[in-house]
């Protein structure tokens, strides 16, 4: 029936324009808890050299949120097997592991002579959708936010391991 194919179509387009819109439906939610605006305040935008304040749930202005997403979509589209992990670190099973790393690593970097915060945990080994390596505790370190970027760009690009 190629009506039906259409209409099953079209819900499945939109149940993705859906899935993506979530993060900020989400935090307006948030902001009007209650019934009451929660008063946030302004934070400057973190594109270099931009002055325009950030936008509530996002660290960058309107334009450089867009422009982010954007790439964010390029990115997505360029490599549709990442998709099939992507979800894996919105599972709770990850959240745990990546807590218990953060905890016992005292929230500190693990690049030697590296003295910032650290705010992510790091596959030593990619894993590349190999849940064992995914979920494995031993594989994972605690990474500050620059040193993790820089190892992930290291590895996308060198593809090698
Ligand atoms: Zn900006
Ligand atoms: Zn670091």
């Amino acid at each position: 029936m190629p009506d039906k194919c259409g209409a099953r179509g079209l819900t499945g387009r939109d149940q993705v324009k859906r899935k993506s819109d979530k993060p900020f439906r989400k935090l307006r939610g948030f902001l009007h808890f209650g019934g009451y605006m929660v008063h946030v305040p302004k934070r400057p935008c973190t594109a270099p050299g931009c002055r325009e304040f950030s936008i509530p749930g996002s660290s960058k202005c309107e334009m450089h949120e867009v422009q982010r997403r954007q790439q964010v979509e390029a990115r997505r589209a360029a490599d549709p097997e990442k998709a099939r992990y992507r979800r894996w670190y919105k599972l709770r099973i990850w959240y745990a592991r990546r807590h218990d790393c953060l905890k016992a690593a005292l929230f500190r970097c693990a690049t030697p002579g590296c003295l910032e915060r650290a705010t992510d945990v790091d596959h030593i080994k990619p894993h590349r959708g190999n849940w064992d390596l995914f979920v494995d505790r031993n594989n994972l370190q605690a990474l500050c936010k620059s040193c993790h970027s820089r190892k992930t760009v290291r590895e996308d690009g060198g593809f090698g391991q």
